[in-house]
């Protein structure tokens, strides 16, 4: 390969036609990049699917760093509606991104950054501020070189800082989108500069099974994948996604069509739990073909992995059942609630049980009808939320669950709510409410943080990420932690107005986590002493929870659910 098909960023003057920024010290060939692409439709769970593979690699013991990219011209997720597009995953470092990058989290227990995320509009941001500054040198800036060169940078970037030896890349959308014809391409210029052997790639296709047929059809994956030969791009393995295990003969018209060996075409069919997706690639033997197709030895250790096929176990055995009920429309698309639905099931493969839930959908809920509409459910969590929305119905779920001793657990709005809840019936401030439904309450137990106050622009700019909390000595939330400080992950504008702590305080209210900032002020747990269980925190758990590691407020408020064994 030509030395010249690198330059620096001023090498990309009249000279020169590539331009391929490295980062310092950047060493062809040192990390595998694994590129991940979807065929035939979106929605076919590519995130997934890279999670179990990096999964699958560590247990070989090597490191994997996924990344993800949404061709979606929003700077990041957070002003994204979680009813369209999933739930809004925030990271660490205060990253709002896609909900895939809460699957990487949870799947390879690793915690990711702003690095491991990519959109459209981040490229083209940096592209054009580097513009501005006169960083191209007069060139007309273009996307190829320029905007793929940005992409192959930010890769290489993420390689070198994580010291992986597996880029996993999940190209979001599908191949023929408009969206990321340009990215698809700079994987093509990446594999070129890279060598053979340290790229693969991966086709994540769908295989129709109509059911007026009754049979699998590969026509629709065979264009798919022909669209992305047509980008230059040579596909090293076709995962099929069906509903049923895809037969011999659809893998062999696949293998034709594709030029890829009948062996490396192969099933990724609907599994009970995406737990089992890893054990799946296994026996496929998927891994082995993916290392010898990147020339790296099988199986460097071992991972004793026996609490892993425990929790496995657990998830397909469960020796109980509880049902608890989640205010939140099941219409609005199960992705909207994805972490906490994980964190859910974490904790209750943790207790050898199944939760089912009950989804409550709360906009015709009343006080008078709230029994009714939680028959049936042993606990309630009110999730994070925004507006006015259902509000009313989710304060008539919480006096429920605090007049009728229910297990409940409040998640950032679910917290802000409980407070209203308690004000209005406790405290007997009968207009109590947050400002962010009644800009004019008489009482605003829930009011905006005064840095929030004033910002006019939406994007990244809530309290975001994670914080230090300071817990109570003594309290509940201290016992399930089994620690005075913890940190959590956050995501909110508003928070318990500092004028009515002493009120809520007074009346039995227990705020046992609060931030370690700010001094103090910002209020970020509350719990009932009288109550079987009753917590809310302004946090987001859910963020957390790791299938070998439930969160143990999850754990602890599934356990207030079950009926004692
Ligand atoms: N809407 C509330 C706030 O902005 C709660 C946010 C949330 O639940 N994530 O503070």
């Amino acid at each position: 390969m030509p030395s010249s098909l690198f330059t620096s960023v001023s090498g990309a003057s009249a000279e020169h036609e590539y331009y391929t920024p490295l980062p310092p010290g950047y060493r062809l060939g040192k990390t595998k990049f694994i590129i991940v692409t979807g065929s035939v439709m979106s929605g076919l769970g590519k995130g997934i699917f890279s999670a179990s593979l990096g999964k699958v690699l560590q247990e070989h013991g090597y490191r994997c760093a996924p990344i993800k990219f949404d061709g979606y011209l929003n700077i990041d997720a957070g002003t994204l509606n979680p009813y369209r597009h999933g739930e809004v995953f925030v990271l660490d470092d205060g990253t709002e991104t896609d909900m895939d990058l809460g699957t990487y989290e949870r799947m390879l227990d690793i915690t990711l950054s702003k690095d491991n995320y990519l959109t459209g509009g981040k490229i083209f941001h940096r592209v054009l501020s580097q513009e501005r500054e006169g960083s191209y040198l007069g060139r007309d800036v273009q996307f190829i070189p320029h905007v793929t060169g940005e992409i192959k940078r930010f890769l290489r970037h993420l390689a070198m800082k994580s010291k992986a030896d597996f880029v996993l890349m999940e190209v979001g959308g599908t191949v023929g989108d408009i969206e990321n014809e340009y990215f698809i391409e700079a994987m093509r210029q990446l594999a070129y500069e890279e060598g053979k052997r340290n790229v693969c790639f991966i086709n994540v296709t769908y295989i129709l099974e109509p059911g007026f047929l009754g049979e699998q059809k590969s026509k629709a994956a065979q264009l798919g994948i022909k669209r992305l030969m047509e980008l230059g791009i040579q596909p090293d393995i076709i995962a099929c996604r069906a509903t049923h295990e895809v037969t011999e003969k659809v893998r062999e018209k696949i293998s034709i069509y594709s030029n890829v060996p009948v062996e490396n075409v192969v099933s990724m069919h609907d599994v009970p739990s995406i737990y089992l997706i890893p054990g799946m690639i296994k026996q496929a033997r998927l891994d082995r073909r993916i290392m010898d197709i990147l020339h790296v030895n099988h199986q460097r250790k071992r991972a004793g992995d026996g609490r892993w096929l425990h929790f496995i176990r657990n998830i397909q055995k469960p020796e109980r059942e509880v049902t608890i009920g989640i205010t939140g429309k099941y219409t609005a698309l199960r992705d909207s609630y994805a972490s906490i639905i994980q964190a859910v099931e974490h904790a209750a493969a943790s207790l050898r049980c199944r939760a089912q839930i009950k989804w409550i959908d709360t906009e015709k809920i009343t006080s008078q009808n709230a029994a009714a509409a939680l028959e049936g459910v042993a606990g309630i969590i009110v999730p994070g939320g925004f507006g006015k929305r259902g509000a009313e119905g989710k304060i008539a779920c919480i006096q429920y669950a605090r007049e009728h001793q229910i297990p409940y657990l409040g998640l950032c709005f679910g917290f802000q709510l409980a407070l209203v809840e308690f004000a209005r019936h406790v405290l007997k401030l009968k207009d109590a409410d947050s400002t962010e439904l009644e800009p004019k309450s008489k009482h605003p137990v829930i009011d905006i943080l005064p840095e929030q106050q004033g910002l006019a622009s939406l994007g990244g700019n809530m309290r975001l990420g994670g914080h230090d909390v300071l817990v109570t000595p003594g309290s509940r939330a201290y016992a399930l932690y089994g620690s005075g400080k913890i940190r959590e992950r956050f995501r909110h504008r508003y928070e318990c107005n500092p004028k009515y702590i002493p009120q809520f305080e007074e009346a039995g209210l227990v705020f046992s986590g609060r931030a370690s900032a700010n001094a103090g002020r910002i209020m970020q747990i509350l719990e009932l002493p009288n109550h079987p269980f009753f917590i809310g925190v302004q946090f987001h758990p859910e963020f957390l929870s790791r299938p070998l590691q439930p969160h143990p407020l999850y754990a602890s408020f599934l356990k207030a659910c079950l009926p004692p064994a």
